[in-house]
């Protein structure tokens, strides 16, 4: 046996576990099916030089500074907090909406306690809010729901928004104030050199070895390891013996623009009623480089494809549960992640995901 541990997909949840586990004194090898590690996180220079994120738009944010200094040991940062737009009518609005929003498409001049006592009458109150739609109707009411929400999801999903549990669209808030910020959390930062640099310097430990373009299925009964941590789709390892589970996948248009020094005016535009694709989005927003053209990317959503999405839905979830209850009966084998846990994580979540599955591992192992 070469290694302790086999280590499948060199995203957040794959490389976060394997260095914990490599500093435990254990040896491991991490593989993944594509030809780069970083998962859905993957950036890299575009043929203009710009640094892009091939997988869309990639934020840090995260309130857990155990997990902020935990990735701190792997890279320096750039403090960054995202903007976005949302068209409506041919006009940008902020997005999250908040009390601009609302004078701005409205014509009024609302103060705090005017957006709150508006938002108090436009809202139709849902008891109990179990799905998207309640959620965005039950805060701020059905024109701004038809305008911001429902075509949105839609396209994103391909489902209504009361199909999807609350959780989905209960990822926006609602504001009175004029905050404009994506996020409000504690940490909001980006790899000062991009999200692969500091996945190398993660792996980058005298235990750890990685072999890119190797899929699991064809070593799974080739070679045997003393523990296998597994962060693709759950339904793929167990070789969907209760059917596909779904996940929404994506297709990513780049594009670079020559001689465009910006293209918009925040790092994200989202297009909840026009378009085939959600949003667009500016990198140099994003990462602050410095370039006499530009890139950016659309985002088409679509039922085939990479997995992206875990689709949170109650049936969805029952299936995921059907699957779950395998992983808990496999011997020496951890499931962790946002494909192979079935959770709409972000990538603090799955960084924290991680942590404590390595913690536990090496607990079991020792
Ligand atoms: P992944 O990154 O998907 O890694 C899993 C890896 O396993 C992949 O590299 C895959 O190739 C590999 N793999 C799968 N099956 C096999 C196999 N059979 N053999 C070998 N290898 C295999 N989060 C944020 O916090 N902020 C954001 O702004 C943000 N934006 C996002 C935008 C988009 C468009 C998407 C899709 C996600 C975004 N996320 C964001 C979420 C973030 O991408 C995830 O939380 C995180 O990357 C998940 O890490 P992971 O390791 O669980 O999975
Ligand atoms: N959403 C929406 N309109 C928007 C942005 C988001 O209706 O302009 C809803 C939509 O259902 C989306 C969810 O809110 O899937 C979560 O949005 P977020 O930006 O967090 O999605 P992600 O960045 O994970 O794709």
């Amino acid at each position: 046996m070469k290694n302790d541990i086999l280590i499948v997909g060199a995203g957040f949840a794959g490389s976060v576990t394997a260095r914990e586990l490599a500093e435990a004194g254990l040896t491991v090898q991490v593989i993944d099916k594509r030809p780069h590690i970083a998962g859905n996180a993957y950036d890299e220079p575009d043929a203009h030089g710009i640094l892009v994120h091939r997988y869309g738009p990639h934020i840090f944010h995260t309130n857990g500074e155990r997990i902020f200094q935990y990735l701190s040991r792997f890279t320096e940062w750039r403090p960054y907090e995202h903007r976005v737009r949302g068209v409506v009518g041919g006009r940008m609005y902020p997005f999250p909406i908040n009390r601009d929003a609302l004078n701005q498409l409205y014509g009024l001049d609302l103060d705090e306690a005017g957006a709150a006592a508006f938002f108090e009458q436009v809202r139709e109150p849902r008891e109990p809010v179990l799905t998207s739609e309640d959620v965005v109707l039950n805060s701020v009411g059905r024109d701004l729901y038809e305008k911001f929400f429902l075509n949105y999801t839609r396209k994103q999903w391909g489902l209504e928004p009361s199909e999807l549990k609350a959780g989905v669209a209960a990822r926006i808030p609602v504001r009175t104030n004029t905050d404009d910020r994506y996020f409000t959390d504690t940490f909001q930062a980006m790899p000062l050199h991009g999200y692969t640099k500091m996945f190398e310097a993660m792996l980058d430990h005298p235990n750890i070895t990685v072999q890119l373009g190797v899929d699991f299925e064809d070593v799974r009964e080739r070679e045997t390891f003393r523990h296998v941590v597994y962060t693709g789709p759950i339904d793929a390892y167990f070789r969907y013996v209760h059917g596909p589970l779904p996940y929404r996948s994506l297709r990513f248009e780049h594009e670079h623009l020559a001689d465009i020094d910006q293209y918009q005016e925040t790092g994200t535009v989202n297009y909840p009623n026009e378009h085939a694709y959600t949003r667009i989005t500016e990198f140099k927003h994003l990462t602050g480089q410095t370039h006499r053209g530009t890139s950016i990317v659309r985002e088409y959503p679509q039922a085939e494809g990479d997995p992206y999405y875990p689709v949170p839905r109650a049936e969805n979830e029952a299936l995921f549960k059907r699957y779950e209850a395998l992983a808990k009966a496999e011997p020496n084998v951890t499931f962790v992640g946002r494909l192979a846990q079935y959770r709409y994580y972000n990538m603090d979540q799955v960084v924290g995901a991680a942590l404590a599955a390595s913690r536990q591992l090496i607990e079991s192992l020792r």
